[in-house]
């Protein structure tokens, strides 16, 4: 069945790569996805949720529920390096194919499409307002290096500082100058990451450090973003981040505000029993799974989903796995015959995944037995 769509399938995919829209403005894969949805049956919400370039795509009004995630945002400058439209005509492409075999089996199919993942992660927020409240396996793939699936990422804290002090002249002194207290703070932050890489980083940019020479800016602005690879490490994180600045911010009499301008990614949990499944159909298509449980330097906002249902976010090579993604060699990979036959192969072996949970109510059990993550504060 996969093969009678392909064309189709693929078309969806080249379709997102060839009109690279931003986190939070993919309005036109958004529309182009509930086109075909709709085409193949499902019953379409768009915008899901009051966000405006997520949609829902539902097929069947029984248990279990399978969600497939569609991201489909690009990045500034490249366009598709992460190759987010594989994932999007990959899942898509699986729930059609599901869809055309309909008699032979019974529950429900969900296409969620999820925006801005490399931004605002709009899984945070579909998953704070109750998106996945009745799925019962949430299915995706990415593109990447390496054929891994017991994966597991980084807990992401984003904060924005900002010092202010005094404005005017600079021939005052450095007393007072908040760019001197974001720089300082900059500098102690490298000599952490330094010092905890890759258990704990700080990265950062500075968004604003005043406009001309002569005038000490009255703020000094910049963005951080704190990883760990636990929850409780993140927090750590944070605590020493708000100690080294609230520390400099005292030495220099200049003032300080932390915000949040981002929302907070949990770490991905893989479910190990519906990796298995997973694993099982790739063998059948000639893919052997790597199931050792690896760390992903990075976050993800699939770690929020996999907190709540049982997830899984396994990575397939691009090509030879040679490139890193974000970059313009993985992009032109992701366009080609090479993109094309990767995410082929996610299409059907996501497509075998989601009929073994159809078919067999038992193993739906077996991966909702696994523990969930505890709650988690900071
Ligand atoms: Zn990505």
């Amino acid at each position: 069945m996969i093969d009678h769509l392909w064309p189709e399938i693929w078309d969806t995919a080249l379709y997102i790569y060839n009109n690279p829209e931003l986190g939070g403005e993919e309005y036109q894969a958004a529309a182009y996805l509930r086109k075909i949805m709709e085409k193949h049956g499902f019953e379409v919400i768009s915008p899901y949720l009051d966000i405006e370039t997520s949609f829902k795509a539902r097929i069947g009004a029984t248990k279990p529920v399978i969600f497939f995630l569609a991201e489909y945002d690009a990045l500034p400058e490249i366009g598709h390096g992460c190759g987010h439209h594989l994932i999007a005509g990959a899942s898509a492409g699986a729930a059609i194919s599901l869809a055309a075999l309909k008699e032979y089996w019974s529950g429900s199919l969900v296409v969620l499409g999820t925006p801005a993942e490399e931004t605002t992660g709009a899984k945070v927020a579909l998953v704070d307002k109750g998106a996945f409240s009745d799925c019962d396996a949430a299915l995706m793939f990415h593109p990447g290096q390496s054929t891994v699936i017991n994966i597991s990422s980084q807990a992401l804290e984003a904060l924005e500082v900002i010092f202010s002090g005094f404005h005017g002249h600079s021939s005052r002194g450095e007393r007072g100058n908040s760019l001197v207290s974001l720089v300082s703070f900059y500098q102690e932050a490298l000599n952490y990451k330094k010092a905890f890489y890759p258990e704990q980083q700080i990265d950062g940019v500075i968004t604003s450090g005043g406009i001309t020479p002569n005038l000490i800016p009255q703020k000094a602005v910049g963005k951080f973003y704190l990883r760990a690879i636990t929850t409780e490490l993140l927090k750590k994180t944070v605590q020493d981040f708000r100690k080294m600045i609230e520390r400099i911010a005292e030495q220099n009499s200049t003032q300080v505000i932390i915000k949040r301008f981002e929302p907070r990614y949990l770490p991905m949990q893989t479910n190990a029993a519906l990796a298995q499944v997973f694993q099982e159909q790739a063998k059948t298509l000639g893919v052997k799974m790597d199931m050792q449980q690896q760390y992903i330097i990075g976050s993800m906002d699939m770690g929020n989903v996999s907190w709540l249902v049982p997830a899984i976010h396994p990575y397939l090579p691009l090509g030879k796995g040679k490139f890193s993604a974000h970059s313009q060699e993985f992009k032109k990979m992701a366009g080609s015959p090479e993109g094309e036959k990767t995410m082929k192969l996610a299409t059907k072996a996501l497509a075998l995944t989601a009929l073994e949970l159809l078919l067999k109510p038992e193993l739906v059990e077996k991966i909702w037995q696994e523990k969930a993550g505890s709650g988690f504060t900071l």
